[in-house]
């Protein structure tokens, strides 16, 4: 019996094109891939472009030629973030209407510094999942005069989430998790937002996080089965959150493991070396590349 569109699952692949795709993105787009076309799904593939500064056009082209290169196609038109900063921008107009959002002017240096400070006294100031020491600052309590006057003087600023009023307005939060975590968690996971703090959801010169784009973007794209590396296992909570406050629905989600170098660390896109274009040229097939890949992987989502 045919899927009729409604139900049929869709599964994407984000990739932003500041580098090179590596091992690990093969990984993820095969899988994603793979996984919809064993369950008669869709396979979308999304450009995270939001990033102006470090996205270019040629990194974009060696994506799709890598992509065609390993076998896989996907449906058109592609959707690429940087056209769609008004939708992004509205979704941040409803956080504000809300009143989940405020603007927040202390710059990365003054954080570094505020950081230091507070840990010159002695003690490690708390770090979010990716390690990166949590906003110190105080500023969702300036008074709306106050910000209206920072503003208006043209300094540039951030609009931060609240963290501590979203989390009371939405209640405890889970996702289902077919893949695992760093510790293996899977199934139902508790998602814990407030391990990040206010999370910036937009800035002067980037018009959306990648936070809320990607929320709103597999929203918009109806897409069911979420499929990343798990670096992204943690960001789950924020986006379970954004998603919640947006009235959004929400995907499974399914953290693949990371494909890391030969000294352990995670892949990176500006290391040439383990670029797919890299493997090309040294003569493997994309079938080599597959096998290298999908070895010892877990097997895919059943949900
Ligand atoms: N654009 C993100 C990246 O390249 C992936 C986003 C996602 O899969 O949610 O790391």
């Amino acid at each position: 019996m045919p899927i009729s569109r409604s139900e049929q699952p869709v599964f994407r692949f984000a990739p932003s094109p500041n580098g090179v795709l590596h091992l690990g993105h093969a990984l993820s787009a095969i899988l994603n891939h793979d996984m919809a076309a064993k369950a008669g799904g869709r396979f979308l593939l999304r450009i995270e472009d939001i990033d102006r500064a470090r996205c270019r056009p040629e990194f974009e082209a060696a994506i799709f030629a890598d992509l065609a290169w390993l076998g896989l196609d996907w449906e058109e038109p592609v959707r690429r973030q940087s056209e769609h900063l008004a939708l992004y921008a509205a979704m941040l107009e409803r956080l504000k209407a809300m009143g989940l959002v405020y603007p927040s002017f202390m710059t990365r240096g003054e954080i570094r510094a505020a950081v230091a400070e507070a840990e010159a006294k002695g003690k490690r100031w708390p770090r979010d999942p990716d390690g990166t020491p949590l906003y110190p600052g105080r500023e969702r309590d300036l008074s709306p005069d106050e910000q209206a006057a920072r503003i208006a003087s043209g300094r540039p600023y951030a609009w931060r989430l609240d963290m501590e009023q979203a989390v009371r307005r939405v209640g405890p939060l889970t996702w289902r998790e077919t893949g695992a975590g760093p510790a293996g968690e899977t199934g139902l996971i508790a998602a814990d937002p407030a391990s990040w703090s206010d999370v910036v959801l937009s800035r002067s010169d980037a018009p959306s996080s990648y936070h809320l784009s990607v929320v709103v973007d597999d929203a918009v794209q109806g897409i069911t089965h979420v499929v990343r590396g798990r670096d992204l296992y943690h960001a789950t909570s924020v986006h379970r959150l954004l998603q919640e406050l947006l009235d959004l629905p929400q995907p499974v989600y399914h953290h693949h493991r990371l494909i890391l170098g030969p000294d352990g660390r995670k892949l990176s896109k500006s290391n040439e070396d383990t670029g797919i274009g890299a493997f090309r040229a040294a003569g493997h097939t994309p079938a080599d590349v597959r096998a290298m890949i999908l070895s010892g992987d877990e097997p895919p989502a059943r949900g």
